[in-house]
């Protein structure tokens, strides 16, 4: 196979004969809760670009939802996994296990904010390793309530849909939820106007005396928030509620599943405040699209769990294991890190003209390659969902992968992979702002 070319390429309608036909084949067997954002089927992803089965190529700004933050298909990672499935695919690393589970244990050992003894524990999906948070939370405090927030998403298991706060179309008719799960209001500065200290009063006034802290084992929170929006808390408001939670026995967890493995211009989002999380959830970005998510924490956390409390057929499958090796190493040797805030630099600077040229746009915000626009009606402030569904799918349409997310589906988020240039970059928020303007 040639390498495929970094270039937008249109050649038929979309969607064209092969992808149409194959979405007639979804649609036959193919249950329809699954839905898709565009009507092309991929046929090969690499660097900035996704090639479809027709032929079209599109400027990639989604990264499968923040997972090929190295790349799709990044060198490394081909390599890694090929030698891997050569080796052995599964053996369970709870029958007989293997080095590479240990070594992502270490890596993340390694990574995560704070100092200190700290162990991890593998899984497959984002929601799973929150669950396992809670899990291990509940363990070690002999606790049972867990706090989250307003606009947060947390995943679409039983448990994490209790978590996850927009009702459609995540938790419609999926009920009942699980117990024991309260929400506190999130910094929304945007909307709210408060600062990070006043936001975190709010919140803590209402889980103290709604929730109670001597009931509650966990405090969960995305530094940045993904689906809810990209909501970016005021500065201040993640530290203290982490100092609130050190000061009450309350584990403070990070839910970095979006935000995480240098999304953000850092290795953490929550590095960016100075705070060390009890626990930190790792998972989409971790493997490069290989399924594999994590929970690590302090030693004296994770030790409560009685031995075999934890685990999973599948979890920390070597395939995903010698992947998640290859990402750290690609994101170190490649100086990602340091890529992710040039990306922000070029993005935020092209969407800041955009709001100041069109009052449509009420907020632009994020942090390294995980950045968004907010639109609004301009005359009210009241969230235009319209709006941004339709310059996104007019970027569909011109060869551009966007996503939308928000409570009101108001939010275009932008979340390239690290491994774009900054020609199809500028070119993509070319195409969107063209979209924009026609609307
Ligand atoms: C995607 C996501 C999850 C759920 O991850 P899955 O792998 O889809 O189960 C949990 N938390 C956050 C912040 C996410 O963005």
């Amino acid at each position: 196979m040639p390498e495929l070319e970094q270039s937008r390429l249109l050649r038929t309608e979309l969607p064209g004969p092969r992808s149409a036909e194959l979405m007639r084949r979804k649609q036959a067997f193919v249950s329809p809760g699954v839905g898709t954002t565009m009507p092309v089927f991929a046929a090969r992803a690499a660097g900035g670009i996704v090639e479809d089965v027709d032929g079209n190529r599109f400027i990639d700004l989604g990264s499968g939802i923040a997972v090929t933050t190295v790349g799709s298909s990044a060198p490394r990672v081909v390599e890694a996994v090929r030698q891997q499935v050569e080796d052995f695919t599964h053996t369970c690393f709870m029958i007989t296990p293997y080095e590479s589970y240990v070594a992502v244990a270490e890596a993340l050992a390694r990574l995560t904010p704070g100092d200190g003894e700290k162990r991890s524990a593998l899984f497959n999906s984002g929601s799973e390793a929150v669950e396992n948070a809670v899990k291990i939370a509940r363990s070690y405090t002999g606790r049972d309530a867990v706090v989250v927030f307003d606009h947060a998403y947390h995943g679409r298991t039983n448990l994490t849909m209790a978590m996850t706060a927009k009702v459609a179309p995540y938790k419609h008719g999926f009920g009942p939820f699980a117990g024991e799960v309260y929400r506190a209001p999130m910094s929304y500065p945007m909307r709210d106007g408060l600062d990070g200290p006043a936001a975190a009063r709010r919140a803590i006034s209402i889980i103290e005396t709604q929730v109670g802290a001597g009931n509650l084992a966990a405090v969960v929170i995305e530094p940045i928030q993904g689906e809810g929006g990209f909501i970016v808390p005021a500065d201040g408001f993640l530290p203290a509620l982490a100092a609130w939670c050190a000061a009450n026995g309350v584990l403070f967890v990070a839910d970095e599943v979006q935000s995480g493995f240098g999304r953000t211009g850092t290795m953490f989002a929550i590095e960016a405040e100075g705070v060390i999380a009890d626990l930190v959830v790792s998972a989409k970005g971790i493997a490069g699209g290989l399924p594999l998510s994590a929970v690590t924490g302090r030693a004296e956390i994770m030790d409560a769990v009685h031995p075999g409390g934890l685990g999973g057929t599948y979890g920390g499958n070597p395939l995903a294991c010698a992947a998640a090796l290859a990402v750290i190493e690609t994101i170190e040797a490649d100086g990602l890190l340091e890529r992710a805030r040039q990306i922000e630099t070029l993005v935020l600077k092209r969407l800041n003209e955009l709001k100041d040229a069109d009052p449509r746009i009420g907020d632009v915000r994020g942090r390294g390659a995980m950045l968004a626009a907010e639109f609004v009606d301009p005359a009210t402030g009241e969230p235009d969902a319209a709006l941004a569904k339709a310059v996104a799918t007019a970027a569909h349409q011109r060869g551009v992968i966007t996503l939308t997310c928000g409570t009101w589906g108001n939010v275009i988020r932008f979340l390239p992979p690290l491994s774009i240039s900054d020609e199809l970059l500028s070119e993509g928020l070319d195409l969107v702002a063209a979209g924009l303007k026609e609307h």
